[in-house]
C-alpha cells in the first residue's frame, strides 16, 4: 500500500497508472486514514482551520440539456419549472448579505431564458450592489463571448464540473448532442479568461470506473482548477438512471483528500449531494480535506424544486439561515467558519 501512495505522497503528481494504484487502495483503511491525515495538513498549511460559506443561488430550474443523471433535465415533464426575477434574485443576494455572506454562486439549468445580455446586466448590478463580495456564476456551457462578457461585468468565478474526463464514460451519462471536448473546451476558455475555475464530478455515476476516475484525475492535474465540486451520485426517480445505486460517501472522502494532495490549494467543497447520504457528511468531508460549505440561500418557496436527485436536503443547516448552528457543528469539528471572500490561496 505504501509504494502506491509514494507518487502521490511524494511528488503531489500521478501518472495514469500510478492514479490507478491510488485508486486501488480506495477500499484500504489504513491508505484512507494516511491520505486524509496527509490531506488535513496540507489544507492547514494554505488555509489554516477556515472553512468558507457561499451562498448558493438556485436561481432557475429550466434546462436545455438532457443529462440522464439529473432530475431537472429537459425531459422530466413532472419538473414545476421557475426561473427568479432580478429582483428576487438582487433579494437573494441582500439576505445573503445580511447574513454574513461574502460570495453568492448563482446556479441554474442551461436556461436560453437569460441571455448573454441578461447575465451581463444580472452579474453588473450584482457587483455594483456589492463590490465586496465574490461573485460565482454556474450556468453551463456557453461561448468564449459569453465569458469574456460576464467576466468583464464583474463575475469572479466559474463552476463547471466536467462530469467525467472519459470519452466514453460522458457518452453514457449524456446525450448525443453534448460532447466532452465541448466541456473542456469551455473550462480552458475560462481559465484563460482569469476567472478562478471549478472542474469536477460525481462519484459513482453509472458506468464509472478506476480507469475513468483515473482519467479524471490526470484531466485535474493538467486543468488546475482553482475549485473542484466533488460529490456522489444520487439517482432520481424520473431520470433514466432511476435504479441505479447512488456512489459511496467513503470513495467521495477518498476521493476529497486524494484531490487535496494532487491540488493543494483547491477550494474545495463538502458538497450538498454529501450531506444528503449521510447526515455527518460535511463534518466528514471536512475531515477528508474539503474547506467549503455552500448553504442554500435560494427562496424557501423555491428550493424544493431545484430537484437534482432524490431527497436533496436543502432545510435545516443546509440552509443559510441556519448559518449560526452550522457555525457551531463546524466548531465543534475543530475548523472555524469564516465569511471572507474565500479566495484561492494565491490569487
Ligand atoms: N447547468 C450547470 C452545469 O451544467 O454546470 C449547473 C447546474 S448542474 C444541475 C450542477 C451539477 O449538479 C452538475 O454538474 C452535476 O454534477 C450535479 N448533479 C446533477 N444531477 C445529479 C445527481 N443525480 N447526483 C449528484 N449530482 C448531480
Amino acid at each position: 500500500m505504501k509504494d502506491k501512495l509514494k507518487p502521490l505522497l511524494e511528488k503531489h503528481c500521478l501518472t495514469r497508472e500510478e492514479a490507478r494504484e491510488v485508486l486501488s487502495c480506495g477500499k484500504d483503511p489504513e491508505a484512507v486514514a494516511r491520505l486524509a491525515e496527509e490531506a488535513v495538513k496540507i489544507r492547514r498549511q494554505f488555509y489554516e482551520n477556515k472553512v468558507f460559506v457561499r451562498g448558493l443561488i438556485e436561481f432557475t430550474n429550466y434546462c436545455r440539456n438532457n443529462c440522464y443523471y439529473c432530475g431537472i433535465r429537459r425531459d422530466n415533464p413532472h419538473v414545476v419549472r421557475y426561473r427568479l426575477t432580478e429582483e428576487e434574485i438582487l433579494e437573494c443576494c441582500a439576505r445573503g448579505y445580511e447574513l454574513g455572506f461574502r460570495t453568492f454562486v448563482l446556479q441554474g439549468g442551461e436556461d436560453p431564458w437569460f441571455t448573454e445580455d441578461k447575465m451581463t446586466c444580472l452579474v453588473r448590478r450584482i457587483k455594483e450592489a456589492y463590490p465586496d463580495c465574490a461573485l460565482t456564476l454556474s450556468i453551463g456551457e456557453r461561448s468564449g463571448e459569453a465569458y469574456r462578457r460576464f467576466r468583464e461585468a464583474g463575475a469572479d468565478r466559474y463552476l463547471l464540473r466536467h462530469e467525467t474526463a472519459q470519452e466514453e464514460h460522458y457518452g453514457m451519462l449524456h446525450p448525443e448532442e453534448m460532447s466532452l471536448a465541448h466541456r473542456k473546451q469551455c473550462l480552458y476558455e475560462l481559465k484563460k479568461l482569469g476567472y478562478q475555475t471549478g472542474a469536477g464530478f460525481m462519484v459513482g455515476s453509472p458506468g464509472q470506473t478506476v480507469e475513468s476516475l483515473a482519467e479524471d484525475l490526470v484531466f485535474l492535474q493538467e486543468l488546475q482548477p482553482e475549485m473542484a465540486g466533488i460529490g456522489p451520485f444520487v439517482p432520481h426517480h424520473e431520470t433514466p438512471f432511476a435504479k441505479e445505486p447512488a456512489g459511496s460517501v467513503e470513495l467521495t472522502l477518498f476521493l476529497l483528500s486524494v484531490i487535496r494532495i494532487l491540488l493543494p490549494r483547491v477550494l474545495l467543497p463538502a458538497t450538498t449531494a454529501l450531506g444528503t447520504l449521510d447526515l455527518n457528511g460535511r463534518e466528514k468531508g471536512l475531515a477528508a480535506g474539503a474547506n467549503v460549505l455552500m448553504p442554500n440561500l435560494s427562496p424557501l418557496k423555491n428550493r424544493k424544486q431545484y430537484d437534482l436527485y432524490d431527497n436533496k436536503i436543502s432545510t435545516g443547516e443546509e440552509a443559510a439561515e441556519c448559518l449560526d448552528s452550522l457555525k457551531e457543528r463546524v466548531a465543534r469539528a475543530g475548523y472555524c467558519l469564516v465569511y471572507e471572500r474565500g479566495d484561492f490561496c494565491g490569487m
